[in-house]
């Protein structure tokens, strides 16, 4: 299980107002040690997962580009300075403006899945390079990505001939496993269907020179609903992957460009977000049990909107040493679902906890900043703040 860095730590103690802190040092390590595993396969990052400027050019300063899902991604990457050989369009989903204004920024590669938006991308991105995304099953991840992206192998060599047909340059494949992804098996199922795909591809004088194996990397610090340790099998699944991407090369007949788009794997265990306790309760519920709640200032609409599969492991940096007591965790908005899952387990709390007293949320850097509101019942989206190693902590309030 993944602790925060000391810098991290020394960060969140500091910290006297609510805010999650990124902790840039962390995240290129995860960079290295994912080239490590990887060796050779390009790395995307999934924006979306932490589009904070400061995380995009630590990045790509070490030589990652971004994946990328709307012009207005393509134009942050830009501005922080991902250069636009490294940005490729990943969504399958694209209206015609989104196309035309993607292509009038210089993006060149496009994710695709239907011959309807084949068309579109032929008409709006004359030329461009398309890959098309294979459907998977998203069985064995948290979040499974299952039916509204991606295409059968039947429907991969239609969808890649009609590009060729149309003019573009119909180059590779991709797929996304599901996000948290927890079994090695997983990518040796897509690996599968892949091989599948390009030696079909290659009966209709179709050629695939780049293979992109999407998002889907764990993290490593999370508990599920009941509060227990995920632990994901990360050697494995890197052992799995690189035995796949052999046997693709085999298939192939000819060595292949890899590309991978890992989102959550970067970020998720170098972020934190320190919130403070609204307040403990203890009420008679409508069954007539007595249960004890932890309100805390940030919940499922200012940061930690995947409270409905994880629980957060939690610090009281307060109450080391205080006796424990098991508590339902929730966020401060008038919403029943801003709560730890309800069918989950309960957390241990330390008994004395007044209102005002500093909590640390673990394992919260990715898609804590993409998935806040406006502003739900008036709770101000989370400030973000980042350091690199033991650099000063500078801040931003997310101006989207
Ligand atoms: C969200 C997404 C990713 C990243 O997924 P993680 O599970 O965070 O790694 C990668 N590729 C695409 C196309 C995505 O939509």
């Amino acid at each position: 299980m993944s602790h925060p860095t000391p810098a991290l730590h020394a960060a969140l103690a500091a910290a006297t107002e609510d805010q999650i802190v990124l902790d840039l040092a962390g995240i290129a390590d995860n960079l290295a040690t994912l080239r490590r595993e990887l060796p050779g396969v390009a790395v995307r990052f999934a924006m979306k997962s932490c589009p904070l400027d400061a995380v995009l050019a630590c990045l790509a300063e070490r030589g990652a580009g971004v994946d990328a899902a709307s012009p207005r991604e393509i134009a942050q990457a830009l501005r922080a300075g991902v250069p636009i050989e490294r940005i490729h369009y990943g969504n399958t989903v694209k209206s015609d403006r989104d196309l035309a204004e993607a292509h009038r920024l210089g993006v060149r590669d496009f994710a695709t899945d239907s011959p309807e938006d084949v068309a579109a991308v032929a008409a709006h991105a004359p030329g461009a390079r398309v890959f098309c995304r294979l459907a998977t099953d998203g069985d064995g991840a948290l979040w499974g990505l299952s039916n509204k992206y991606g295409c059968s192998p039947a429907d991969a060599v239609r969808v890649l001939a009609a590009a060729r047909d149309a003019g573009l340059v119909p180059n590779g494949l991709s797929f996304h496993v599901g996000s948290q992804q927890m079994t090695a098996d997983a990518w040796r199922r897509a690996l599968d269907r892949t091989a599948e795909t390009m030696a079909a591809l290659r009966r209709r004088g179709l050629d695939v020179t780049r293979v992109n194996l999407g998002g889907g990397l764990p993290a490593v610090g999370y508990t599920d609903r009941h509060g227990r340790p995920l632990d994901p099998p990360v050697d494995k699944i890197f052992a799995v992957i690189r035995e796949g991407l052999e046997r693709l090369v085999e298939v192939g007949g000819h060595p292949l460009e890899f590309l991978v788009e890992p989102g959550r794997y970067l970020v998720a265990d170098h972020g934190a977000v320190r919130a403070h306790v609204a307040r403990l309760t203890t009420r008679e519920q409508p069954d007539g049990t007595r249960q004890r709640w932890l309100y805390l200032s940030v919940g499922k609409f200012n940061g930690l909107y995947e409270m409905d599969q994880l629980q957060y492991r939690l610090v009281f940096p307060a109450h080391a040493d205080t006796p424990r007591l098991p508590a339902v965790v929730a966020g401060p908005t008038c919403d029943g679902d801003d709560a730890f899952a309800s069918d989950g387990g309960l957390v241990e709390v330390p008994a004395d906890l007044a209102s005002g007293d500093p909590v640390w949320v673990l394992s919260c850097g990715a898609y804590a900043l993409s998935y806040l509101t406006q502003g739900f019942n008036g709770f101000r989206p989370l400030p973000a703040a980042w350091i690199h190693g033991a650099a000063p902590t500078r801040r931003e309030v997310p101006g989207r």
